[in-house]
């Protein structure tokens, strides 16, 4: 079962990815964590170059394609394996996120973006996908926190209404793809929302 999370800065993707990880261990699943930009040797580096200073001098379509580099060799090596093997693979942000900030937010052709995913998953769709949804100012404050203690990569120096429009990006493919996508409030607390992903994945792992 390949199960995405995607969503906005401070939706607490990670820490509600390591909550289902650990339930789904409980219970006897095999489960890889996983996460992008990365995941897979070559995609780590990739996602080095993405994240510091030097993409600055990247424009939006050659950031697009090295994020679909990066996604691909990640399929390829890390994700299609582990679920030939059975396992129950977790990946924080997926193609989702290339729609969200490269697409709507980096105005790139949904054609041209499109035409990048079907290229970099090669066939591996994941059967489902928890959107963290979180008001945009919200989730903003509670990622700045945490880039006090960190150094804030350089997409969290974004303005909130960009933030804002990719809520709203998210939201629209949730209600474009309802069966694969499902929304989850994250506003309410850590253990609610934890319960809330979790059902909906033991549905799918024993429909
Ligand atoms: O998941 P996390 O928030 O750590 O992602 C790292 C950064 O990469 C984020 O700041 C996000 O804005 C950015 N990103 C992106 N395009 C993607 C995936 C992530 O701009 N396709």
């Amino acid at each position: 079962l390949f199960v995405t999370f995607e969503g906005g800065e401070g939706a607490g993707k990670s820490t509600q990815i390591r909550r289902l990880a650990e339930a789904l261990k409980g219970e006897g699943h095999d489960v890889l964590m996983t996460r992008e930009p990365g995941g897979s040797p070559g995609a780590e580096a990739v996602r080095h170059v993405l994240l510091s200073g030097a993409a600055e001098a990247f424009g939006t379509r050659m950031e697009a394609i090295l994020f679909a580099a990066a996604r691909n060799d990640h399929v390829e090596e890390v994700i299609r394996p582990a679920l030939a093997a059975g396992k129950v693979v977790l990946c924080d942000r997926f193609m989702d996120s290339s729609r969200v900030y490269q697409g709507i937010t980096g105005n790139l052709e949904p054609d041209f973006i499109e035409t990048l995913q079907r290229i970099a998953i090669n066939g591996v769709m994941p059967d489902c996908t928890v959107i963290l949804d979180i008001p945009a100012k919200v989730g903003l404050e509670r990622a700045q926190k945490r880039a006090a203690a960190d150094a804030p990569d350089r997409f969290e120096k974004e303005r909130l209404e960009t933030h804002e429009k990719r809520r709203e990006a998210f939201l629209d493919i949730a209600a474009r793809e309802p069966e694969r996508c499902h929304v989850v409030n994250a506003m309410q607390t850590e253990e609610a929302i934890a319960a809330e992903i979790l059902a909906i994945v033991k549905q799918l792992l024993s429909p």
